[in-house]
């Protein structure tokens, strides 16, 4: 970049300014030694702090969605900006998109859609998935969090938590953090008044620790040391499984006698059942770091039976409910520590949305 159109003196090297988005102020045309015509711009950075003239041919137009036209070109002869139509999905196009969608999960072309249509329409994404920018500033830096576990008996949990998300996603969303470098804590917190056995406030997960240290919770009295399979039935009827039957599984008072009561069977060794019950607990509420709320089905690790908790709706929902959606004989998502396709599905959406 010369100072002068007589380009005499150099002053900045566009190598350090790769990045840059310059603003063209005029163009001048220079005879260069053997007579030739040489076009050079004068342009400036934002600021006005970087300036002077630069060969044409060293930038790099960048077609901005609304054209602001700053200065004319001198010649006539030279490219004219000509507004472009912007280059964002109509309200219309998207809504046939996610109608032609399963519900609450966005496929196909719902996840390859530009960076503008993403920012355009964040609210009606966040409307019809459920999902929103729940996570602390800070808590995901380069598509990547941190985590602090503070409870040395908490971190296979945590680990197998974190397995299942970066496999599901492919690629490494959370690690392991210490106590000097996280951007996520995850530790032992008191749920039994709330009714929670895990919690993420922002920055942190907390898993309730009476109940993580009942051994009978939430299935009732197991011979844990056996390595015999058990099979386990479930309803969401909670009159005949106890009132143990936790937070995202299922409920503990019915509304109505028109509510479906869901039951499954979950199988396994008792302390394999134990534990993938703790690990669904601690991904689905990673879940919500990565911004995803709650959804109907109980196949999935988000589900929740009810779209309002403790009189509280969730902040982004495509509609209220009040029981699960899918049938009996559901694996439980939570239970079984599976994440669903919707679940993979909406975390890639968050992603492109900028929530982590
Ligand atoms: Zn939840």
């Amino acid at each position: 970049m010369y100072n002068s159109a007589k380009l005499t003196k150099k002053i900045h090297n566009l190598k350090n300014y790769k990045h840059t988005t310059f603003y063209s102020k005029k163009q001048v045309t220079v005879q260069t030694p053997k007579n030739r015509k040489a076009y050079y711009l004068y342009v400036a950075n934002k600021s006005g702090k970087v300036k002077g003239y630069v060969y044409a041919k060293y930038l790099k137009r960048y077609e901005p969605k609304t054209i602001t036209i700053v200065g004319m070109p001198t010649s006539p002869s030279t490219t004219q900006e000509k507004p472009t139509a912007p280059q964002v999905i109509s309200k219309l196009d998207l809504e046939s998109l996610i109608n032609a969608s399963p519900d609450l999960d966005p496929t196909g072309q719902l996840l390859s859609l530009t960076a503008a249509d993403y920012t355009t329409y964040r609210s009606v994404f966040d409307q019809n998935f459920n999902v929103g920018d729940y996570a602390d500033n800070g808590v995901f830096n380069q598509d990547q969090a941190s985590i602090y576990v503070k409870s040395a008996q908490l971190v296979p949990y945590v680990q197998k938590a974190i397995d299942k998300w970066n496999t599901a996603l492919g690629s490494t969303v959370f690690t392991l953090g210490d106590a000097q470098n996280h951007s996520l804590t995850l530790g032992f917190g008191d749920g039994q008044a709330d009714g929670w056995d895990g919690v993420f406030d922002g920055s942190s997960v907390e898993v309730d620790d009476t109940s993580f240290h009942d051994t009978t919770y939430p299935y009732g009295p197991m011979p844990l040391g056996s390595q015999r399979t058990v099979s386990v039935q479930l309803s969401t009827d909670d009159s005949g499984v106890g009132d143990g039957l936790a937070a995202h599984a299922a409920i503990r008072r019915h509304a109505d006698a028109t509510n479906h009561y869901l039951t499954t069977t979950v199988t396994g060794t008792p302390s394999q059942l134990l534990e993938n019950y703790w690990v669904g607990a601690i991904t689905h509420e990673l879940g919500h770091s990565l911004g995803l709320d709650h959804t109907p089905y109980f196949s999935d690790i988000m589900a929740a039976q009810a779209s309002v908790e403790d009189g509280q709706s969730q902040e982004n929902e495509k509609y209220d409910w009040t029981d699960f959606k899918d049938s009996d004989g559901t694996q439980g998502g939570a239970l079984t520590a599976t994440l669903s396709q919707r679940d993979i599905d909406r975390a890639k959406l968050t992603k492109l949305l900028g929530y982590w």
